[in-house]
């Protein structure tokens, strides 16, 4: 078997980048959002511009225009923002109303602050009151440094999000997992050392690092890019606004729904038609092809690959040689699943634990076969998801 060693961890230089405000913005939205905007409207950055209809405390974030400007689409997947036009002779600038501060913040606990962090911007959905909370200071993905950025560069952020979840969710013991050899520490937190060698530096396999536990019960885990977002808007009190991504070997803090092609010109990489491009990082990534598409709050990395560099994955037959079965940090088969998926046999991979795949590309990214391995037991999950959301709603109807 080929010997791997994916470091993700990496001695970090330059600060935390700031890029200049773009004068138009297309943010990202999911099916679950209600636009409350309609076009040609001015918004202020910071304004709401899409909801969810829940009423819960845990949840789906709403969506807020990043920056000053007037409503230039309002698409299914994303919300276009643009230069306000100047005005036509005769007529008075329409001036854009930002939102104050919200200073009811600071008087919140419980569900409720949870609720408001959700109005604010805020993915709740992994905040549950939890006896033990783990934040995953690890870099992702070999080459996403916002972890390890976000430590050296955001401590203060990072405080005030911490302090703001402990009233949120009131874990008992909150630890910080950080790389072997690293001296990093954050206030309040016990610290907890593990490989930085992907895939240990996933959610689940760093909670089974953390607590000796797989899947214990009470136990919440988020990233630091997550507990930073909570910071900035504990420390502004104003709407999550921003984004922070690796592009290469720094990190930028980003309006969100900045365009891909923006960032890269900010960024100076070079990059052209023969370049693959993807949301987060090379093992977990989703790759683009329309680089006008905006930066979602919670994406970690724009990573380019030249075309080349590596081979193209496509549907080959597998050749039964078990290299993925051996990376798997599941324990289950990823060829065996894999060819179930690709001839529709959805039920096959149910009863051969395709819920337990982490999602990690391991089993991809050793096949010598080049085959999709990961993306079809992707497709099978979403496929049994769909499947059974579809039967549960028949029964509601019944
Ligand atoms: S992506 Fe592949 S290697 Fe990773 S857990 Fe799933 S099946 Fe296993
Ligand atoms: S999916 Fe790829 S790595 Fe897994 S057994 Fe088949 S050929 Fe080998």
């Amino acid at each position: 078997m080929m010997k791997l060693r994916l470091n993700t961890s990496v001695e970090i230089k330059d600060s935390l980048q700031d890029v200049p405000l773009p004068s138009l913005v297309r943010i990202p939205i999911q099916n679950k959002h209600k636009p409350i905007v309609k076009k040609k409207q001015i918004v202020g950055r910071g304004q709401v511009i899409a909801e969810t209809s829940s009423k819960s405390a845990f949840g789906l974030g709403f969506a807020h225009a990043s920056i000053d400007g007037v409503i230039e689409e309002v698409l299914p997947d994303a919300i276009v923002i643009g230069p306000i036009p100047a005005p036509k002779e005769g007529e008075t600038a329409q001036v854009p109303v930002r939102p104050e501060p919200c200073t009811e913040l600071d008087g919140l606990s419980g569900e409720d602050l949870c609720r408001k962090l959700l109005e604010l911007g805020i993915d709740t959905d992994r905040f549950h009151a939890a006896r033990t909370l783990i934040i995953n200071g690890l870099n992702p993905e070999p080459g996403v440094l916002v972890s390890e950025q976000l430590v050296k560069d955001a401590q203060e952020t990072l405080k005030a999000g911490l302090k703001i979840l402990e009233r949120g969710i009131k874990p008992g013991t909150v630890k910080l997992v950080v790389a072997s050899g690293k001296q990093i520490s954050l206030h309040g937190c016990t610290t907890v050392h593990s490989s930085d060698v992907y895939p240990a530096t996933i959610d689940p396999l760093v909670v089974c690092a953390a607590t000796g536990a797989e899947r214990p019960d009470n136990v919440d885990v988020i990233s630091i890019s997550d507990l930073y977002r909570v910071g900035l808007v504990a420390e502004s009190k104003l709407p999550l606004m921003d984004a922070v991504v690796s592009v290469g070997n720094k990190v930028y803090r980003v309006p969100t729904g900045m365009r891909v092609q923006d960032l890269l010109d900010v960024a100076g990489v070079p990059y052209g038609p023969d370049w693959m491009i993807a949301f987060d990082g090379p093992m977990r990534g989703q790759a683009i092809f329309d680089l006008s598409v905006g930066i979602p709050e919670n994406c970690s990395a724009i990573t380019l690959v030249k075309e080349g560099l590596y081979p193209k994955v496509q549907p080959n037959p597998c050749i039964n040689c078990g290299e993925c079965v051996l990376v798997c940090p599941a324990r289950i088969q990823p060829g065996m699943l894999s060819r179930y998926a690709e001839f529709n046999l959805f039920e096959n991979t149910r009863s051969q634990h395709v819920a337990a795949c982490l999602e990690c590309g391991m089993c991809t990214f050793v096949c010598p076969a080049n085959r999709p391995v990961m993306q079809f037991l992707q497709l099978a999950k979403r496929h049994l998801a769909a499947q059974d959301e579809f039967v549960s709603t028949c029964r509601l109807q019944d």
